[in-house]
């Protein structure tokens, strides 16, 4: 195990420069490690041009360290890509303050992606059903002949499951191709499959196949992770009280369970996006997940030790590689696994999950106690000093001078602005 700390103590002081002397040391691979971050404005050329369809530039977004994280027992540095000032400051405030007890422990289901084929007009679905079932084997073999790769990785077709839905012009057959796609968030994988096993299926039971496509209810790819608070780490027993009465209110309401759910995605979905990673297949998997019971709940639970401490934990479908999709083409995002030393899917997936668990302690916090704005216009005064046309150092002179006067606004900014002009 690493010795290294992710106990940064003043990083958010320090300089870009600076920042990245600490991570290339960090990295351990000499000069030039940190170079895919040199250039801040883009990505390469023929890169974008091949990513998408019709490139017409980037658009850049910051890329931060979350520092302070220990996840099972290792110190780690998990970069975040996002446009929202108080996201990643509220995971290192958070970190720190359950570093005592150890950090976030994680578990992991595995890597099971599913495939969707859907089957129209069989005459009696019943008993296809079971002509698929049992012909299991059949499907594993022509399955893994598509993607040998997989196999060979230990992984591949897994399990097949049919369900008889009711649709609008009767019985609807779903089949559920379950293969295990390692370190790949494997959409393409199973759709392959999905796509030439399709007839083959509709032949067998003598119906006809239409849509063939992995869900996003990525229920077989759960990560969970927990981690304790002291009392005395968060501002004392009421602290513990006051929170716990916030988290209630999420666990009743599907309108502040929504919001509780989005900021637990503010910090995974930044993570998703600085690994290259799909971020509308992580969110769509989450919701969908989050209402998996009939009633949309948070992805986040707390209770009380015996000790009085506070104690959080989360369960979050996450589907996600570290190859395939844009993660191996990405320079930034190569860069983002090796900071994290995320070698495999199972490890990028068990910091991720502890990052959407810190998010939602971190905004709980400030909900229960100082509300959010305060923390959160601080960190965005600058933003806003630029939004009224304040440049060098005025930027941070306006914000200073907004955050003194308590009142953080584009209007106030204006008027200070124009006052410090002259
Ligand atoms: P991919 O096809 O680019 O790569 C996966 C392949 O890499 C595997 O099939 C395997 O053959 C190979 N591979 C090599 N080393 C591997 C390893 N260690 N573990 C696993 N596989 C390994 O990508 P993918 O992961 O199948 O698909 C992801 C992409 O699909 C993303 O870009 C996503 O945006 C996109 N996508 C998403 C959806 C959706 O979410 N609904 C639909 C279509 C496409």
């Amino acid at each position: 195990m690493s010795e290294r700390t992710s106990r940064l103590s003043g990083f958010a002081t320090l300089s870009r420069e600076k920042r990245l002397g600490i991570l290339s040391d960090w990295i351990d691979e000499g000069e030039g490690a940190t170079g895919a971050l040199d250039r801040l404005d883009a990505l390469p050329d023929d890169l974008v041009d091949r990513m998408i369809e019709n490139a017409i530039g980037v658009m850049p977004v910051p890329l931060g360290l979350a520092t302070n994280m220990i996840v099972d027992g290792e110190d780690v540095l998990i970069p975040m890509a996002t446009e929202e000032s108080s996201v990643i400051a509220a995971v290192c405030n958070t970190a720190r303050r359950c570093r005592s007890t150890g950090g976030f422990r994680t578990s992991y289901a595995g890597s099971l992606t599913i495939a969707q084929i859907q089957l129209l007009d069989v005459a009696d679905p019943h008993r296809a059903r079971l002509e698929i079932l049992r012909r299991a084997d059949e499907i594993r073999a022509f399955c893994d002949d598509i993607d040998p790769v997989l196999v060979e990785l230990g992984g591949g077709f897994q399990d097949v499951d049919v369900r008889l839905l009711n649709g609008r012009k009767g019985t609807v057959m779903v089949v559920h191709l379950i293969v295990d796609t390692r370190d790949a968030m494997g959409a393409n994988a199973v759709n392959t499959m999905a796509e030439r096993l399709a007839p083959v299926l509709a032949d067998w039971v003598g119906g006809r196949s239409l849509l063939r496509i992995l869900s996003n209810l990525a229920d077989r790819r759960i990560v969970r992770a927990e981690a304790v608070w002291p009392a005395d780490e968060i501002g004392g027993p009421e602290v513990v009280e006051t929170m716990l009465e916030a988290a209630d209110f999420a666990v009743i309401d599907p309108y502040r369970a929504a919001t509780h759910n989005k900021g637990i995605m503010n910090g995974v979905s930044a993570v998703v996006l600085a690994t290259g990673n799909d971020t509308r297949a992580i969110e769509a998997g989450a919701h969908a997940f989050a209402a998996q019971s009939g009633q949309y709940s948070p992805l986040t639970r707390w209770e009380k030790t015996a000790n009085g401490d506070l104690a959080g934990s989360i369960e979050i479908p996450l589907s996600l590689g570290i190859v395939g999709g844009a993660t191996r083409i990405h320079p930034v995002a190569q860069l983002a696994l090796k900071i994290m030393g995320a070698d495999s899917a199972e490890k990028l997936s068990r910091m991720v999950a502890a990052v959407g668990l810190a998010q939602n302690f971190g905004a709980l916090r400030a909900l229960a106690t100082d509300g959010i704005q305060k923390g959160h216009m601080a960190l965005h005064a600058q933003n806003i000093a630029i939004t009224a046309g304040a440049t060098g150092d005025e930027i941070v002179r306006i914000a200073e001078a907004m955050k003194a006067s308590g009142d953080i606004n584009e209007r106030t900014a204006t008027r200070l602005l124009k006052e410090l002009r002259g």
